[in-house]
């Protein structure tokens, strides 16, 4: 799945060979050259993941990793240091200040990926390719397609992402406005009640295999996708 990942690095050739990796990964890039750029940025368009270098001219990165963290809409938004140093105190600031991971310089590029692959996984693993499987009820994000035991079944597209984001966030009950936030994006301005409608088009793709169960309205908060249904399909 692609994902957009800002790059916030000064040195041009850096910057350069960050960039080719990650589109060549399959990410969508996004760079800034210092934090004002990377804030401009970042208004415009929330990124999945932020690489951020340590030393940048004006604001440092550490600064802007602060910011980030203290501000409601970036808040989950996962950074991971880029720095020359290898210091511990180093690495504990960066920890301080937010940060996920950090990567010290020079890196190889295939370390590069593995390292945004681990922190996706841990914070947003409905970005990951990984393949879901809880019950008999199977998610696979590489080619799009879900099945119910043995059967595959018909889903639209964002009813895919909305099954993909419950998939891996089970149990936890979301309100209408964080599933808005989390499936439909940023910045996306729909009403609440189209989370309705897309939660019942989602339990109609799962009923052939009788899994639509799986998805739980809670009263006054959300929905809910329970790991344990009574009518196992
Ligand atoms: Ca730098």
């Amino acid at each position: 799945m692609s994902t957009t990942i800002l790059v916030v690095e000064d040195e041009p050739a850096i910057q350069e060979l960050i960039s080719v990796n990650l589109s060549f990964a399959g990410h969508k890039v996004l760079r800034a050259f210092d934090a004002e750029q990377a804030q401009t940025l970042i208004r415009a368009e929330l990124p999945d993941l932020i690489l951020l270098d340590w030393m940048l001219p004006g604001a440092s990165g550490i600064t802007l990793a602060k910011k980030l963290r203290a501000d409601e809409r970036t808040r989950q938004v996962p950074i991971i240091m880029l720095t020359a140093k290898g210091a511990e105190h180093d690495k504990i600031d960066g920890l301080e200040a937010g940060a996920d991971d950090y990567i010290t310089k020079p890196f190889s590029p295939k370390e590069l990926i593995a390292r945004i692959k681990a922190v996706l996984r841990r914070r947003a693993p409905q970005l990951t390719d990984d393949i879901i499987k809880i019950g008999t009820l199977m998610l696979d994000p590489t080619t799009h397609r879900i099945s119910g035991g043995d059967m595959p079944l018909a889903i639209g597209p964002t009813e895919f992402r909305l099954l993909h984001f419950f998939m891996t966030h089970i149990e936890r009950v979301f309100s209408r406005a964080q599933l808005l936030d989390q499936v439909w994006g940023d910045h996306v301005f729909v009403e609440e009640r189209t989370v309705d409608v897309h939660i019942r088009r989602l339990r109609k793709a799962l009923e052939p295999s009788h899994h639509e169960d799986h998805i739980e309205t809670v009263r006054g908060a959300g929905y809910r996708f329970a790991a344990q249904i009574a009518r196992p399909g």
